[in-house]
Formats: C-alpha cells, sequence, structure tokens
C-alpha cells in the first residue's frame, strides 16, 4: 500500500477515500482513530492518511488533486458579509442584503 494523501480532518479523509471507490480505486483511510487521542500526540502523527495499493496510487493521486481542486463543497459554509454582518448561505457569491462580494 502508498500513501497518497495527508487530510487534516477524518471527515475529508473518508470523503477521499469515498470518491476513489467511485472511481473503483480501493483505498483505506489509516490514523483515522489515533486523530480521536489527538492533544496526548503531536498533530503531525494523528493526520489521518489515504493509502491505495501502489498500481493505483498515481491514478489515485490525479483524482484526489481533481477533487481538492474543484469547488467540492456544495454545501459549503454560510458566511457572514463583513460590509453589514447579514448571514449568507455558501451558494450566495454576493451578500443577498447589500451585493458585496462574498469576502
Ligand atoms: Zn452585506
Amino acid at each position: 500500500m502508498k500513501k497518497i494523501y495527508t487530510a487534516d480532518s477524518a471527515a475529508m479523509a473518508w470523503h477521499i477515500r469515498n470518491v476513489l471507490e467511485q472511481h473503483d480505486i480501493y483505498a483505506e483511510v489509516k490514523n483515522e482513530k489515533l486523530a480521536s487521542i489527538a492533544g496526548e500526540t503531536p498533530i503531525t502523527e494523528t493526520m489521518p492518511e489515504v493509502w491505495v495499493k501502489p498500481l493505483f496510487a498515481k491514478r489515485a493521486e490525479q483524482i484526489v488533486q481533481e477533487v481538492l481542486n474543484s469547488d467540492d463543497s456544495p454545501e459549503g459554509e454560510d458566511w457572514i458579509c463583513m460590509t453589514c454582518g447579514e448571514e449568507n448561505t455558501a451558494s450566495f457569491d454576493i451578500c443577498w442584503n447589500c451585493q458585496d462580494p462574498a469576502n
């Protein structure tokens, strides 16, 4: 097995894994359990990792790049307009209230 991605959260690692499986690439998430004891271990040692078979590593890395480069958060996060303080949903590029761009 070969490590192709180090995620900053277990959720991201599993997301990557799911995407890889959609491409018929079997992937494993490692270190996930360690993340739950973060605080006792240096954070760099608790980052969840995504591993695949070496045969698939190149293709998997391409897919990961595509995932990371695409705007892969349909839900996204709500944002607060810095100009008027109104809350906007992630799908808004500009503030619904004052039309200022998302900042
Ligand atoms: Zn606004």
